[in-house]
């Protein structure tokens, strides 16, 4: 390859990882595997090591994560929150072993933990109280989740410090996990409601941290390990080892299985051995990491712009096994998109039975050239979701037949299509009874009005007996049409009637999500909230309008315009709004709001206002903080000594202002 195919090469890579980075860190929602994810990063790294000079400051070889969600407060990291290098064989850890010893010669101890499959998660404790916690974000800026993690009993709301051992602030580190049992329990619960399940239980604690609502947080059996120091005042450590004994001490919850090590063969044993172990934990692990010990050695090795160099994460292979697709199935889902699901000979994999893989679409497909009969490697890495890896065409026998996706709908038999740019093709039966019942189900589910007791078996019910035709009519029920419905009794009427009633309190991002809006999922929801207010709002929100906001992109700005359009939905609204339902956020701005549509991003130090107090004033004129600068921002707000967001900002043509400039701004409008 030479340098201008390169080139070409390294923009392409770029974009598709940037896609992939935003569906697994902003949306949780991952569309491709880990080990695919890792393929492509290697293949990024390799080639910027070739070119170095093609190395830019914004490559994802050279950032952490994904921006933080704008719906939350923002938290910026004291010091940063950076990630770890990775190491996927025996050769590679030598290889940092040598890095190591090159620079710190051969005495190194190195302390060996197991790598929890969750996400990372940063708590300041300020004279032993905890005060914040935050997530990783993009390293620099993460997500305020304090009052979410307070519903976590395994961290600790005030530390017990030892005598003499006082930090006037730490800001400890560790990982927020979702026990195997409990990711089990969400994905059934997900199932039920036909919701997509989560790809692995990373997502999964993500997913369940991020939420706007503490007391979903406190519904998901979330634990913690802590692992990490951050910024911290009073308090020094002359090892790693050290620190942990003293989380230990002060009631932080600390993995048992962590060693302390001289030798690195022992070391290399010690990663090996938990590649068979990691079933007979109640969590997942992903890997091993590896870190120097000593706390000068680390300083001397340093940092690159990502991880440290005095540690490494080495992450198990993912488990493969063979086996024969016996049939391909179609979906439809409520939005009516068709999903084409394998059908496997049963095999156990990682610990696991597995009798389905997801297919995705016609193009991956394809692309694979999947057909029934074929035998396949089928995979299952930290993602719980198995996937076709690939097939094994030596094994055809001429029995295989290609699978065409049906040219009618499974459930109401109308004609399907494949919009342009859409990968999936859609039902296009208006009144497919398979999208009705799921979009009801949606409606009713926890995430959404949260309607106890009108699950998938009960919706069922009501539709069969024309009680309900739609999402709506669920608010025109009566206690008596409810009573006489199989195995519904008094008591069971009563409480759904109850239940029902109760829902239309739900606050404004549940409704946006139950409307089961196309690209909306809850996230998008809670952004669209947050940012318009009101149904009334969203709904004449145009194009430009919606586009503006940094998480919302093409396809869902189109989405959002084109359902809000319908007549159906005008007409669903209207009889939402008739029975009560609310449409409206509780902080609904509701003077002048001259800030409408307006994006901020502050950097630097302000003398007349903390970065809270000039968000506040933003946030109350309508405009939006948000935590980095893309072409979308409007003013970039730099006081003393900015940061990077300013040379961005420059770059990006974005307009800067000063604190004066500001105070002109808000006092004019
Ligand atoms: P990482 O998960 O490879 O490693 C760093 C993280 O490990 C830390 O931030 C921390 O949260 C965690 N960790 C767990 N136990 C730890 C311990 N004992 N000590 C220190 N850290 C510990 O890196 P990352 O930057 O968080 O994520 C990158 C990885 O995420 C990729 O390699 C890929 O596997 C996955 N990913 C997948 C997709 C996809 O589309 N499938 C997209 C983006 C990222």
């Amino acid at each position: 390859m030479n340098r201008e195919q390169a080139k070409a090469r390294i923009k392409q890579l770029r974009e598709i990882i940037n896609h992939h980075n935003k569906q697994y860190y902003v949306y949780d929602d991952p569309e491709i595997s880990d080990a695919d994810y890792d393929k492509l990063i290697r293949e990024l790294e390799r080639l910027e090591g070739i070119y170095p000079e093609l190395i830019t400051p914004d490559s994802p070889t050279q950032r952490v994560g994904g921006e933080p969600l704008s719906a939350f407060k923002q938290v910026v990291h004291k010091e940063q929150m950076i990630s770890l290098a990775d190491a996927f064989s025996e050769g590679e850890l030598r290889d940092f072993h040598r890095r190591v010893t090159e620079t710190v010669g051969n005495d190194v101890e190195y302390v060996v933990e197991l790598k929890i499959d969750g996400l990372a998660i940063s708590l300041t404790y300020e004279e032993g109280y905890l005060t914040t916690a935050a997530t990783r974000g993009d390293g620099r800026v993460g997500e305020d989740v304090t009052q979410n993690i307070r519903t976590i009993r395994s961290i600790p709301l005030k530390l017990d410090f030892p005598e003499g051992q006082n930090p006037h602030i730490i800001e400890v580190r560790g990982e927020v996990y979702l026990p195997k049992a409990g990711f089990k329990k969400l994905n059934e619960e997900r199932e039920d409601m036909e919701l997509p399940p989560f790809a692995n239980p990373r997502n999964a604690a993500a997913g369940s941290l991020r939420q706007l609502d503490p007391k979903v947080t406190a519904s998901r059996p979330l634990s913690s390990f802590i692992y990490a120091i951050g910024y911290s005042e009073g308090i020094e450590f002359k090892t790693h080892f050290e620190l942990l004994n003293f989380y230990k001490q002060v009631g932080l919850r600390v993995n048992p299985h962590i060693v302390l090590l001289k030798n690195f063969s022992d070391v290399i044993d010690y990663c090996m051995s938990w590649r068979e172990k990691r079933d007979l934990l109640p969590y997942e692990i992903d890997g091993m990491v590896i870190k120097v010990n000593s706390i000068s050695q680390q300083q001397k090795l340093g940092y690159t712009a990502k991880s440290p160099r005095w540690a490494i994460a080495y992450k198990f292979p993912a488990e493969q096994k063979s086996t024969v697709i016996e049939d391909i199935i179609v979906r439809v889902g409520r939005t009516g998109v068709l999903t084409p699901t394998a059908v496997l000979t049963p095999v156990r994999i990682a610990g696991s039975t597995v009798s389905r893989a997801t297919l995705h679409n016609e193009d991956y497909i394809k692309q694979k050239d999947i057909r029934i009969n074929d035998v396949v490697i089928v995979q299952k890495a930290g993602d719980i979701i198995p996937e076709v890896v690939e097939v094994v065409k030596e094994r055809r026998t001429g029995r295989e037949r290609v699978f065409k996706m049906p040219q009618n709908c499974p459930e109401c038999g109308s004609e399907t299509i494949r919009l342009p740019g859409e990968a999936g093709y859609r039902c296009t039966g208006v009144s497919c009874p398979a999208q009705i019942r799921r979009s009801i189900i949606h409606f009713a589910s926890r995430d959404a009005m949260d309607i106890r007791g009108l699950g998938p078996a009960v919706v069922s019910l009501l539709l069969d007996s024309g009680l309900i035709k739609d999402s709506a009519d669920i608010y025109t029920l009566k206690k008596q049409d409810i009573i006489p419905l199989e195995r519904m009794g008094e008591k069971s009427a009563e409480n759904l009637i109850n239940a029902i009633e109760k829902s239309k309190k739900q606050p404004l991002n549940k409704l946006l999500f139950a409307l089961g809006i196309p690209f909306i999922g809850s996230k998008a929801a809670d952004i669209l909230a947050s940012a318009f207010g009101s149904i009334e709002n969203i709904s004449k929100a145009s194009y430009d309008d919606l586009i503006k906001i940094p998480e919302i992109g093409d396809k869902m700005a189109e989405s959002v315009v084109t359902f809000f359009k319908q007549r159906q939905t005008k007409d669903l609204l209207g009889r939402l709004k008739d029975a009560g339902v609310n449409m409206k956020s509780a902080d609904v701005p509701e003077g002048p709001a001259p800030l409408k549509n307006t994006t901020f991003v502050l950097t630097g130090t302000l003398e007349d206002y903390t970065r809270q107090e000039a968000t506040k004033i933003i946030e109350s004129l309508g405009g939006r903080v948000t935590g980095s600068v893309s072409k979308k921002t409007d003013y970039v707000l730099a006081g003393k000594e900015p940061g990077s967001k300013y040379d961005k900002a420059i770059k990006l043509g974005v307009r800067i202002i000063d604190e004066k400039q500001f105070k002109e701004l808000i006092t004019q409008i």
